[in-house]
């Protein structure tokens, strides 16, 4: 992989034409010229042509990291600028050269990097949650000396008793009449703060005559790449590639849209890695969204009806990232009595981002009141979705713009149709 000062070609192809200003949600928000690709592109550029110092300047820090990675600028662009590529290769130029501050690498080496602290670190925020302590830190004004975090506290869901992994038993059963085996990729986020749709995923798996193995699984790496920990990066994904080798399987599923981008990179982040270089190309050709694996190989259509008005939020990493955004619209579709009704921009970015809520939760909360009118002028009742970061920002999002509706993810909603058909309620 090249560095950032090894890219100069790469940001040359940036003629300054303009054609992102309609689709990037920071300069929308902003209308700053250096919250626009354009603008950081030619920030960048003078970084590499030495003119300004990448190390050295906080305000060319500021508008590398205020960028979401949304890739919507990509996609509008007529010069194939890879703006997030280059983006991350400042970042970890950044980090090389300086290091993140404290708490992030607290959180990405020490928590995010380790499964038995992040479930430990989880049942923490459910003591908080559920002690009385979030509700004396809300009445006392303790979150506002906060500041960011206070404020973005509200985002974190109500964090389940037991995580997926407590929940599942030791070895999945076979379904009756297997027609193809996969392994499930149990992301942070979907482990520890999502497990009823981890299940309602695997549940649609096996209804589908879908054999599924869950295996260990490390952190995906998505985070670490935002902050340019890169080589932190390359450990959790070899982690990972010999957790996953071990089984011999057709694809592997994951229903957060952030963990598909992240272990889909491995190909290009380990290319020359003459060990695991090969691995991780054949791994990422693998990994499926599980509406697209399921349209893929076909699902039944025996349902039972879903009475809802529902609109769909593309999450960035699956319509830009891997490139998913008619699987969910055809699943949701095929669902009896559910009702599809398509939002204005729906392949924005919510402004959740990650950690980015938490980061820049001014900012963010600008680019979620688009999306929340977006959603709002619909009149719909469930805004669907494919990534549990997503889910929390527009769960969110729906509470702070006291919109009568509730966030939800596909395989919910599917999994749904299907008991009400008469299917099992319960992971085999
Ligand atoms: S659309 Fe592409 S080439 Fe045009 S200003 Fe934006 S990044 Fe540069
Ligand atoms: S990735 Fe998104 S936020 Fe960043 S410059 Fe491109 S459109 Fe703007």
């Amino acid at each position: 992989m090249k560095t950032f000062f090894q890219r100069e070609e790469d940001i040359v192809r940036c003629n300054r034409c303009g054609f992102c200003e309609e689709v990037c949600p920071t300069f929308r928000a902003t209308g700053e010229e250096f919250s626009l690709a354009r603008g950081r592109n030619r920030l960048m550029r003078k970084c590499m042509e030495k003119e300004f110092d990448l190390f050295k300047e906080p305000e060319i820090n500021h508008h590398i990291y205020s960028c979401l990675l949304c890739g919507a600028c990509e996609v509008a662009c007529p010069s194939s600028v890879i703006t997030t590529t280059l983006v991350r290769a400042a970042r970890a130029e950044i980090t090389k050269q300086k290091g993140n501050p404290f708490p992030v690498r607290m959180g990405l080496h020490g928590v995010l990097g380790n499964q038995r602290t992040l479930s430990l670190g989880s049942k923490a925020i459910r003591f908080y949650q559920r002690s009385g302590a979030r509700w004396l830190a809300r009445h006392s004004g303790f979150l506002g000396l906060l500041g960011s975090l206070g404020k973005a506290e509200g985002i974190l869901p109500d964090i389940p008793a037991k995580t997926l992994r407590d929940r599942l038993p030791s070895v999945l059963k076979k379904p009756q009449r297997t027609r193809h085996k996969v392994a499930y990729f149990a992301g942070c986020f979907m482990n520890n703060f999502f497990p009823d749709v981890a299940e309602a995923t695997l549940r649609n798996l096996q209804h589908n005559d879908i054999e599924v193995v869950v295996p260990k699984s490390a952190c995906c790496g998505v985070p670490h790449e935002a902050y340019g920990e890169v080589e932190m990066q390359k450990k959790l994904a070899k982690q990972n590639l010999d957790f996953f080798s071990k089984h011999q399987v057709e694809a592997i599923i994951t229903d957060c849209a952030s963990c598909a981008h992240g272990l889909h990179s491995y190909a290009e982040l380990l290319e020359d890695d003459p060990k695991y270089g090969p691995i991780a190309a054949k791994f990422s050709k693998m990994v499926k969204d599980p509406s697209q694996y399921l349209v893929e190989v076909g699902f039944k259509k025996e349902m039972g009806p879903v009475n809802a008005r529902v609109s769909y939020h593309d999450p960035c990493h699956a319509v830009r990232g891997i490139k998913v955004s008619a699987e969910p619209r055809e699943i949701l579709k095929s669902i009896p009595g559910l009702k599809f009704v398509e939002m204005n921009e729906a392949n924005w970015c919510c402004g959740g981002a990650g950690s980015y809520n938490v980061t820049h939760y001014d900012l963010s909360q600008k680019i979620l009141a688009r999306k929340m009118g977006n959603f709002k002028a619909t009149g719909a009742e469930l805004l669907a979705t494919s990534c549990p970061a997503c889910l929390m920002q527009l769960g969110h999002g729906l509470d702070v713009h006291k919109i009568d509706a509730k966030a939800i993810h596909v395989m919910q909603l599917l999994d749904m149709a299907y008991q009400n058909k008469g299917a099992r309620s319960k992971v085999g």
